[in-house]
């Protein structure tokens, strides 16, 4: 099967989502990749998803993503006495590194990095930014602060401190856990929340190897500041909206995606747009114009993929959310105007051979309106180099490595097929055309492309174009 568009469709699964029908029916409807949000759900939860996605895959017969989101270093108030109380603009509150059954002089604040970090007129944003509070002064074990715009603070609630860089690993030991486990079932990407610095990238690939693609959920202003080396040492990106936009002023969250996905395309890393996407079916089976906006947005800024969070995990409506979105990327991308705003953020080329092979493909298969691009690639890095110049003609990605074949399920215009190592150019041929035909990329007649690094089986090259009729 062959989908309609060349943008991809991440869809958060949780507990509207997780029955094996669900699940086949948010596939169908245009699902490629499948989010497992580890700050939610017991490991038995998400194992019976995980089991129960790899067996629609051998059941529609094509790779599908999974994405394992680890919830990473989230900081949070203790236990409030009474569960909540409310604060108002320019009342005095204290937090405390240790206690429970808090008040306002005593909220418990469990985490001694903040009280390393902070320093006077620091903002502490609680409960997705709902209140905010300045810091006026601090010890080791306490911290002052003056009430800028006052609500609820209840048991639990998250806090954000935008200015400071914490010392804290991006993996905590529920998310080395989690990474444990999500490894052992084979998911095929693994996201770091709240990453701030390269090394926290680094120290993720020291324990993932290459069992599983690594993607940086940029959510800090402090990787805004790192975000070239964040995106090398990365195999893809997530602009995580939910939390940026209380790190970062709401006015801002736009241009920074758009300055994301553009570093991404320079990079040639999938970038997934993620975040209220489509908020407003949570409760409701349309979406709202603005909202239609959006999508349409991230899909005209050449973002790979477009995600689902709490619409499809705990909605109403997540199989009505997944159609919207893929209705509207098609759209999007059938637009007269489409092509030129594409074109205007693409970026510049670049000067190695690999590239510029990629490129010619690209070209080539325009001029002779070839049916498909075929890429041999047996890590994936041939096929991005392709996507990267975001071709008119639809990539073809053959690999032999299955889970390649599922961790494309997340780059822009690849549809990826695994099938057995080829050993010789005849072979390559036959298995591009023979592929082109089943897969419904070609007819007898067509032209197709097909892009190879040889020798075969040799990661990281690109280095030879065909033309191939099909016979
Ligand atoms: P989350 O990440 O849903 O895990 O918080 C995405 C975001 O912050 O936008
Ligand atoms: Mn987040």
């Amino acid at each position: 099967m062959r989908r309609n568009r060349r943008a991809k469709i991440v869809a958060t699964v949780g507990p509207a989502s997780g029955s094996p029908e669900m699940l086949e029916a948010l596939f169908l409807a245009g699902v490629d990749t499948f989010r497992l949000n580890f700050s939610h759900g017991t490991h038995d939860d998400h194992a019976k998803v995980h089991a129960a996605i790899r067996a629609l895959e051998l059941k529609v017969g094509r790779p599908i993503g999974i994405l394992q989101d680890l919830q990473g270093p989230k900081i949070r108030v203790g236990t409030i006495k009474d569960g909540q109380f409310s604060v108002v603009a320019g009342e005095q509150v204290r937090f405390v590194l240790s206690g429970s059954n808090g008040d306002k002089m005593s909220i418990p604040l469990p985490h001694s990095e903040i009280f390393k970090a902070v320093t006077p007129s620091d903002d502490l944003l609680i409960d997705d930014g709902r209140v905010r509070v300045r810091v006026t002064g601090l010890g080791n074990d306490y911290i002052d602060a003056k009430v800028i715009t006052g609500g609820a603070i209840s048991n639990r609630k998250g806090v954000n401190v935008p200015s400071a860089v914490l010392d804290l690993s991006p993996l905590t030991a529920k998310d080395r856990a989690d990474l444990a486990f999500g490894l052992e079932l084979g998911v095929d990407w693994i996201a770091l929340s709240f990453v701030q610095k390269p090394g926290d990238i680094i120290e993720a690939s020291g324990l993932i190897g290459e069992r599983a693609g690594i993607m940086a959920k940029i959510e800090k202003p402090a990787a805004l500041e790192h975000i070239d080396d964040i995106i090398r040492l990365s195999d893809a990106i997530m602009v995580a909206r939910g939390d940026l936009g209380v790190e970062i002023p709401d006015e801002d969250v736009p241009g920074r995606q758009k300055e994301l996905i553009r570093s991404c395309r320079l990079a040639g890393k999938p970038v997934i747009v993620a975040t209220q996407m489509l908020d407003s079916m949570i409760a409701a089976p349309t979406p709202t114009r603005a909202e239609a906006s959006d999508v349409a947005t991230a899909i005209y800024d050449g973002a790979d993929a477009v995600m689902l969070s709490a619409e499809s995990a705990t909605g109403l409506y997540p199989r009505e959310a997944v159609e919207m979105m893929s209705r509207i990327i098609q759209s999007t991308e059938h637009h007269k105007l489409y092509r030129s705003i594409l074109d205007a953020s693409r970026p510049g080329e670049e000067k190695t051979a690999p590239h510029a092979v990629a490129a010619a493909a690209a070209d080539l298969a325009e001029a002779i309106h070839a049916s498909a691009i075929v890429a041999f690639t047996s890590s994936g890095t041939t096929a991005a180099r392709i996507a990267r110049k975001r071709p008119k003609v639809a990539i073809l990605a053959i690999t032999p490595d299955q889970r390649v074949s599922r961790r494309l399920c997340l780059l822009w215009g690849a549809h990826s097929v695994q099938s057995k190592d080829i050993k010789n150019y005849e072979e390559m041929v036959v298995r591009a055309t023979e592929t082109a035909l089943t897969e419904a990329f070609g007819q007898r007649a067509d032209s197709i492309v097909v892009v190879a690094g040889i020798p075969f089986g040799e990661a990281g090259t690109t280095n030879n174009l065909r033309v191939v009729q099909i016979g």
